[in-house]
Parts: structure tokens; sequence; C-alpha cells
């Protein structure tokens, strides 16, 4: 501000008609100096404009906090609700009994397996569309009441689910180029409010950097007939039920289809050929959890059962 205040001073010093700083200055420079020069006043317009946009923070800030304490968002833990006093989303109790998908896994679809394999059971017998899979979770304990709650209007745990698939994108998906997100038919978004895939796309595309392409994907027709399907029936219903709708976006691009939970996997591998004939290059998937076979054989009976569990 001194030198500031030095400087026109200098200027007025050699005018005629030095009344006033401002006004000296306005004659030699126009209306834009003189704005500069009247540094008393504007200094404190400055100051009490500063102070105002302080409080006004201060106030944004105290009622933050007021609503996390309240609201507990962020000060208590997402899974059981116990208090937590840093920054994490879990409590360290949970931490450390969350089912992350972080044993043996199959290294093609990601599902956890019992024993060191390079590829399980299921994907030897019936190879997967797509390059690889990966999940943070597997589909079991806390995850399942928090995917269930994620689907029903909890959307505020995608930023959660997110984070942990980031690391899966991060450390094991290195040359993927874009994201997509699986899609739901109009009416499917309409009843549930959101397309929880998306919201998960989004998140992750803003922690990575990589773009996510919104609309490159169709639902062509609505296939929650599926649950009273067989395996193959299901496969066979799911055959043209997606379109590329932007097919030049995708040419020679790795891209990574995310979504909640991998089950059986049909609508991945319907995505990936759908992909695929629009020019794609590899074509991964991210998933928040999935579901491992022994839990599928635990959890019901057969995939018809289970997929009604999931929906
Ligand atoms: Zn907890
Ligand atoms: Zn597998």
């Amino acid at each position: 501000m001194s030198g500031k205040r030095k400087s026109i001073e200098n200027k007025s010093a050699g005018t005629e008609n030095a009344g006033s700083e401002c006004e000296t200055v306005r004659a030699d420079k126009g209306g834009a100096e003189k704005e500069r020069a009247c540094f008393g006043k504007e200094g404190a317009d400055e100051g009490s404009a500063d102070f105002k946009k302080k409080m006004k923070n201060g106030i944004k800030a105290l009622g933050k906090a007021f609503e996390n304490l309240f609201c507990g968002e962020k000060l208590t833990c997402v899974c059981c609700g116990a208090d937590v006093f840093s920054d994490k989303d879990f409590c360290e109790d949970c931490l450390e009994h969350l089912p992350f998908n972080t044993g043996y896994i199959c290294g093609k679809c990601g599902r956890a397996i019992a024993e060191d394999y390079p590829i399980c059971a299921e994907c030897k017998a019936d190879m997967p569309s797509y390059d690889m899979a990966r999940s943070a979770f597997r589909y079991e304990g806390e995850i399942v009441r928090l995917i269930k709650k994620f689907k029903t209007g909890g959307r505020y745990l995608a930023r959660v689910f997110a984070q942990y698939m980031y690391l899966n994108l991060f450390s094991e998906l290195k040359d993927a180029d874009c994201i997509v997100a699986v899609p739901m038919t109009k009416e499917g978004v309409k009843s549930r409010g959101y397309n929880q895939s998306e919201l998960l796309a989004k998140e992750i595309s803003a922690l990575s950097g990589l773009p996510f392409l919104p609309d490159v994907l169709e639902k062509t027709r609505d296939t929650t007939a599926q649950k009273t399907l067989t395996r193959k029936e299901r496969q066979e219903n799911l055959k043209g039920s997606f379109r590329v709708a932007k097919r030049r976006i995708c040419r020679d691009k790795n891209i990574v289809i995310v979504d909640d939970v991998l089950t059986t996997g049909s609508t991945a591998n319907a995505i990936c050929r759908a992909l695929r004939g629009a020019g794609a290059g590899k074509v991964y998937l991210l998933t928040a959890a999935s579901v491992a076979k022994r839990e599928r054989d635990k959890t019901a009976e057969t995939e018809k059962d289970y997929e009604n569990l999931l929906n």
C-alpha cells in the first residue's frame, strides 16, 4: 500500500490543481486510475469487504461443523455410526473388519479365491469378455448392507466407495483412458432417482482425472426380468440390450466400466462386447464389491435367488 501511495503522490506533485489526491490522479490518468488512487477510501472499503467475506466464510464453516455434528456425515463412521476423530469415513474398528478385497483374487475377474491360483474355476469354465475386473470389497458382511443403502437413497456412499475403487484403478488399471458407467433405462433412473454406477464413475473421474464419458452407453430395454432367468437365458436376454451411442469416442480407448457390484458378470460382458464392437481397446470392469462364488453358494442355492436378494 505504501509503495502505491508514494507513486501516486509523485504523480500528483507536478500538477497545479492538486486539491486532493483523487482529483489529481483523475486529471492525470482518468477514472480507472482514480479508483486505484483513492486508496484511503478504498482501503477502508476493501477492509470492510474483506471482513464481511471472512465473517461470511466463518459462519459458513460454523454451519457446516454443526451440520456435520448433528447429521453425522463426516464425524461418524459411515458403517457403524461411531464417532470418528479423523477425516476417515470409517472408524478404526470397521476399517479392521470390513471385507476389503485384499486376499487372493482371480487375475481375470478379481473375485476372492481361496488359494493363490492365477484364474478362478468360473473364469476357466466361461472366460469373461473383459480384460480384467477389480473390486474394492468382497460382497459380504457390512458391505452388503452398505451397498443396499447406497442403492436406496444413500447416494453419499458413492464418495466413500469411490475412494477405495480409485486405489484399484491407480494400482492395477494403469493404462485406462476413460470411464463409463453401467447405464440404466430412463424408467430405472426415474424410479431410483439416480444411477448409482454413474455416481461412482463421476467420483472416480474426479479422483483420477480420467474423463467420465456420460451418454456413451445406452440401455435400450429394461432387463429386470433377468432375475427370473437362468444363466444362459440371462446372457441371451442381455444380447443387444446395450448400445454404444457415441462410437467414435470409444475407438482405440482403454475403457473402464464402473458398476456397484460384480455378480454373475453377464452385464459387464454384454457391455464389453458392445464397446469392442465400437472399436475400444482394452475393457476393464471396476466395481465397489464383487461376489465370490463361495458367497453365492452360501447366500442362495441358485443364481436366480441370488439376483433376487441383490435387487
Ligand atoms: Zn465403524
Ligand atoms: Zn475369475
